[in-house]
């Protein structure tokens, strides 16, 4: 897109490295130019019929070039392309230029441009090579940028970082200041060099064979302990090379090169990473003016990056991982001995870091699937499946929550977009909360309902008829924002159906059940509102306030749920506004029961104690004790209240059991999804899927827990059950897990950590059948 940049990174290929060709390039492309562009690539997404075509943005700087001709290559390649092939529009940049311009970062959303920022790492590693034309730090700027590609309304066009190494940086600084900015993405880059230029060696270390291996081992310990939280490429695609699925990336990997450039002068070259071996390195001798880019396929170089395992050298041929390294990025293997018929410059650093990512993929329990993203490692996952799981794992589960409703808000603004819902003083709200309280705007993300909607909300965005007004309820969640984090901020709500509720506040109740609109405004933490309309002028008491109830117990408070619209997701019908009785009712019982808990089923407590929020009051039956959770409202159980206090404490481990197991079904894949059979429940008349079976399980194994604690009890408390009916529940709930047990290792569709996770349950159960006296 444009030729220059704005500012002089000392290791730039493009400026720093042999090749020079930038000087004689125009600045930037001509309306021409992009037009024979956009027109050869069309010309061979028809021939070939191709699905996809991806096109990366690139420079120097590209946004140099400018919006109008940046939005005319994007309008020009969509118009190029038949409806049938999908254009995955790319930009690669500095950061510096979007730091302080919405507008433009909006322009590239709206274009549908993905955008991917250079950021080496923390102030300290980015410094050390990419600063201004000046000498100063470009730093402060980049983040900028990065933040505002990553919030809500800008991240769907948010690719993440690429960072390139040195080994004077440390890595995990440089790793956890990466991923601290939430990037979607990250890409450590090897320095480019070539056997002509040697990588630089941190001084005094040179006697260290692979140094930026371990460099990037470092990293890539630290990152599997987080879980994997982030994706990042270079461990990524060897993990799946490894796996046999082929590469991610340009630099690794047996894959065909299928890469061409185009400069600004409409010339036709292979990769610009071959910039760096020597002078015209990467030129070709076509353009798209007089030729297609079938011609540039003939061409000698793009050929010899299609020979595979046979453009090699022999040491590349002969070497054990060559089907994951693939003799490394092509410039990096140039001398001019041997042209490229040489392994890597990074050899050795190549060789290290695959052998290690695969042996630690070998060390993870045998044959499970990967762990998932989002900060949750495997620890977590067996303290969980061992029926507990501490504060640690609990909090993992919640930022599991927490990212996944992020990408669930960014999926919202999308489709808004898409079918024409979106409003810009809601997402401006938004914008405005989350950058100034991000905190509290990601804590309000783990409040249980927001996910529930969310995916209503997007249910509503159907393709054939939009329902937007759910979308009016992110101005709410916006106002709580504000409120918790102390941003004043006003904005006007429309209150539906005689109520308007601020997620985890309280609830506005009017005496109409008309729409109205109230004009909210947040002042230190203080929401105040008034009706807009000339009927509200006249009567100020039509508009009352009722904060939402929460329940202490002993280092435990929770909401008692009774305001949020969206709580209705727990299966059966939910209490309407409780009463002040009602409320006393349920404090009592629920400190009590915590007390319970806390006392006698201590190994349930920690998880609760970080995990359990929000209880939710449903309607009482006549026939039996309702109770649910709902799997996307993490943190939450519904409960009709029960008579005692050891009722609520058995309901409440039982159901947080299943808060948990459904927060992991989430992360990992735990039985096989095909398998639709019913199977037999021995605790229930009717058969069930797999999957409640699971849930079924893992819960009655705490509830035997809770039974056999209670026949062990020595004194037991006025009012609780006698140890003969506790050990009757104890013996009919052990003996009913056990067969539920052998039922799923018995129907061959669990995962390898699903047989983990029912085993350990087997074996704890299993456990108490050799107890003395049993
Ligand atoms: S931002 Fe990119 S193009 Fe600009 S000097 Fe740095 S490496 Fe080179
Ligand atoms: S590790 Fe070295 S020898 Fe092996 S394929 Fe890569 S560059 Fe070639």
């Amino acid at each position: 897109m444009h030729s220059r940049c704005d500012i002089a990174c000392t290791y730039c290929y493009v400026y720093e490295h042999v090749d020079q060709s930038w000087r004689s390039r125009p600045l930037s492309l001509t309306d021409d130019t992009i037009d024979r562009i956009a027109w050869r690539i069309g010309q061979h997404a028809h021939a070939h019929r191709l699905d996809s075509v991806r096109v990366v943005l690139h420079g120097g700087e590209p946004l140099l070039a400018g919006r109008a001709r940046i939005s005319r290559m994007a309008s020009r390649l969509r118009s190029e392309l038949a409806p049938s092939t999908t254009l995955d529009l790319r930009l690669q940049t500095n950061g510096v230029l979007l730091a302080d311009d919405e507008a433009l970062c909006r322009l590239l959303v709206d274009e549908g441009i993905t955008v991917g920022i250079s950021l080496d790492g923390d102030r300290v590693a980015n410094d050390r090579h990419r600063l201004s034309r000046s000498g100063s730090s470009t730093f402060d700027q980049v983040v900028r940028a990065a933040k505002r590609m990553g919030a809500p309304r800008n991240r769907t066009s948010f690719a993440g970082f690429l960072c390139t190494i040195d080994l004077d940086n440390d890595p995990v600084a440089a790793y956890e200041a990466l991923v601290d900015l939430d990037p979607p993405r990250i890409d450590f880059l090897l320095p480019h060099a070539t056997w002509e230029n040697p990588p630089p060696r941190q001084v005094g270390l040179d006697v260290v064979p692979a140094p930026y291996a371990d460099w990037l081992i470092r990293v890539f310990e630290r990152w599997t302990r987080d879980g994997a939280s982030t994706p990042i490429r270079v461990f990524d695609s060897i993990k799946s090379a490894l796996a046999g699925r082929g590469s991610l990336t340009e630099a690794l990997g047996t894959e065909p090169s299928d890469l061409a450039v185009v400069e600004t002068d409409g010339t036709i070259e292979q990769a610009d990473s071959l910039k760096i071996a020597y002078d015209g390195a990467p030129a070709t001798g076509l353009d798209v003016f007089s030729h297609s880019f079938d011609e540039a396929y003939a061409h000698e170089g793009f050929a010899a990056r299609r020979v595979d395992q046979d453009g090699l050298c022999t040491t590349c041929r002969q070497c054990p991982v060559v089907e994951v390294c693939g003799g490394g990025l092509y410039a990096h293997r140039y001398s001019s001995a041997n042209g490229f018929d040489n392994p890597s410059v990074h050899c050795a650093d190549l060789l290290k870091l695959i052998t290690h990512v695969d042996a630690s993929v070998r060390e993870v329990v045998p044959g499970t699937t990967e762990p998932k993203p989002h900060g949750f490692q495997l620890s977590h996952f067996e303290a969980i499946a061992a029926g507990f799981g501490g504060e640690e794992a609990i909090l993992a589960l919640r930022e599991t929550a927490e990212s996944g409703n992020l990408n669930v808000l960014a999926m919202l603004l999308k489709k808004a977009r898409d079918v024409g819902a979106y409003s810009r003083v809601t997402w401006d709200a938004v914008d405005e909360v989350e950058a100034r309280a991000p905190d509290a705007f990601k804590s309000l993300l783990t409040h249980p309902y927001v996910r529930v909607w969310a995916d209503r909300a997007l249910d509503g965005l159907g393709s054939d008829s939009v329902d937007s007004s759910a979308l009016d309820h992110l101005r709410a969640i916006a106002v709580a924002a504000a409120a918790r984090g102390g941003v004043n901020f006003e904005l006007n709500l429309a209150a539906r159906g005689g109520s308007l509720c601020i997620p985890t506040l309280g609830t506005y109740s009017l005496n109409t059940k008309s729409i109205a609109e109230l004009a909210l405004r947040v002042d230190s933490g203080i929401i105040t509102a008034n009706l807009t309309s000339d009927e509200g002028d006249a009567g100020g008491d039509q508009l009352t306030w009722r904060p939402r109830r929460i329940l202490e117990g002993d280092g435990l408070t929770v909401a008692l749920e009774d305001t949020d619209p969206y709580r209705d997701c727990h299966q059966w019908p939910i209490e309407p506004l409780v009463s002040d009785q009602e409320a006393a009712a349920w404090q009592r019982l629920f400190h009590q029961a915590w007390q319970i808990i806390e006392r006698d089923h201590t190994d349930y407590a920690p998880a609760m104690r970080v995990g359990l929020s929000t209880i939710v009051p449903l309607t009482r039956s006549a026939t039996h004790q309702r109770s649910a959770t709902a799997r996307k409202a993490f943190g939450s159980v519904g409960i009709a209240r029960p008579d005692t206090a050891d009722e609520l404490a058995l309901l409440l481990i039982h159901e947080f059991q299943h808060v948990k197991l459904g927060a992991l079904l989430d992360l990992f894949d735990l039985f096989d999804p095909s398998d639709t059979r019913l199977y037999d429940v021995s605790w229930r008349d009717d058969k069930r899927p797999l999957e409640a079976l699971l849930q079924g399980t893992y819960a009655h194994a705490a509830v035997t827990d809770v039974w056999r604690a209670r026949l062990l009890r020595d004194e037991p408390p006025d009012g609780s059950v006698s140890a003969r009916t506790a050990g009757e529940h104890y013996v009919f709930w052990r003996d009913r897990t056990l067969q539920a047990v052998d039922v799923l290792i018995g129907s061959k569709s669990l995962t390898p950590l699903g047989e983990r996770l029912v085993e350990l349950t087997g074996e704890r159960v299993s456990r108490w059948l050799d107890e003395p006296g049993d």
